[in-house]
């Protein structure tokens, strides 16, 4: 009897312990049920190109890698002119290797290795990432010169959406919920409020989507990719990637591509504020976001940042912030955990028929 339960323990361990690996290494806590795991080709934007980096470091020469220095310049790694880039990996490029993963709480190698690649691949913010000194201790950011909104408090700030662009398979109700919804959590935590207004070139907030280059230097990129941007106060010009597929609802959109419009909206309503990104990979302001994850919580590190500048909405109570974020924690840890019970179910099954 002894033996056999050892034989059952051992084969129960091993087929656990080989079942680790099925939680993936880097997940988002608010990933839903029904994620699709992509294969790389299915993803139609031209960041895949870089995958063929994988696994270089410094002294590589790699045919196109000054197109991935491009990239880190465009965020905000490399502060060098376009026309001097390479293809080799150079110590400046370390450099930014480094400063690219410190920022984005990666594993800090300086190499382009497997975390990296595909957190550079990931789609995105377009806007700029904020490099921090490595002494800070805080993870939340802001643009430079700290630009706030500076009305008098409590102010309002009013939004309008441009009208001839909008994008016809979602209803306008929908879009205006998933906007209503994710300006709400802002404001619900500092003296801000939000409302709606017809009149688009008065508005506070000027949210439109549109397609490659419209006008303002930063051009969209298609599919994924580049998701959609927003500029630092008082400017309130919000752009999405009208070439994305939209979603308020991953039930009815199946698309392996959908990006959740409400939490792009949260994201983008953060610069809007003056928030730059931050560090903390479970925060909103975090830059990148994958297909068909609904992301629109904020977390402490958002709160924290943006009443730095704008100070406390009275309402607005800490303890009901970390409890909200202690259940959510729980009911991934309970799921977690029913998952593990249930495939040592499975496995003892499996044993005992053997
Ligand atoms: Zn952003
Ligand atoms: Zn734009």
């Amino acid at each position: 009897m002894f033996p056999l339960f050892s034989y059952f323990s051992f084969l129960l361990f091993f087929f656990l312990h080989l079942s680790h690996p099925c939680f993936p290494a880097r997940t988002t806590p608010e990933i839903p049920d029904t994620v699709t795991v992509l294969p790389a080709n299915d993803f139609n934007n031209t960041w895949h190109v870089f995958e063929r980096f994988l696994d270089t470091g410094k002294g590589s020469h790699v045919s196109g890698m000054s197109e991935l220095k491009k990239y880190f310049h465009r965020f905000g790694y490399l502060p060098i002119p376009d026309t001097n880039f390479t293809d080799t990996f150079d110590a400046r490029f370390e450099a930014a290797v480094i400063g690219y993963q410190t920022k984005l709480d990666l594993p800090i190698t300086g190499k382009l290795d497997s975390d990296t690649v595909s957190q550079i691949i990931s789609p995105r913010c377009g806007v700029p990432d904020t490099v921090h000194k490595l002494h800070t201790t805080r993870h939340f950011a802001y643009f430079s010169g700290q630009p706030r909104w500076t009305r008098q408090t409590p102010m309002t700030l009013t939004y309008a959406f441009l009208p001839e662009n909008s994008i016809g398979y979602l209803s306008s109700s929908d879009i205006r919920g998933a906007f209503k919804r994710a300006f709400a959590r802002w404001a619900s935590v500092i003296p801000v409020s939000f409302s709606e207004t017809e009149d688009y070139w008065f508005a506070d907030v000027k949210i439109g989507f549109y397609r490659g280059d419209h006008g303002d230097g930063e051009p969209f990129d298609g599919v994924l990719g580049v998701l959609a941007h927003a500029f630092s106060p008082e400017s309130g010009r919000f752009h999405l990637d009208a070439a994305e597929t939209w979603a308020v609802d991953f039930g009815s959109e199946k698309s392996k591509v959908a990006v959740d419009l409400e939490s792009v909206a949260t994201h983008e309503i953060g610069h809007i504020l003056g928030m730059a990104h931050t560090s903390v990979k479970e925060a909103i302001m975090y830059p990148s976001l994958s297909p068909r994850t609904k992301k629109v919580d904020l977390k402490l590190d958002d709160v924290k940042g943006v009443q730095a500048l704008y100070g406390s909405n009275p309402n607005f109570k800490y303890s009901s912030l970390l409890q909200s974020q202690t259940s959510s924690n729980q009911a991934v840890g309970l799921r977690v955990r029913y998952s593990k019970w249930a495939t040592s179910l499975v496995v003892l099954i499996l044993c005992m028929c053997i």
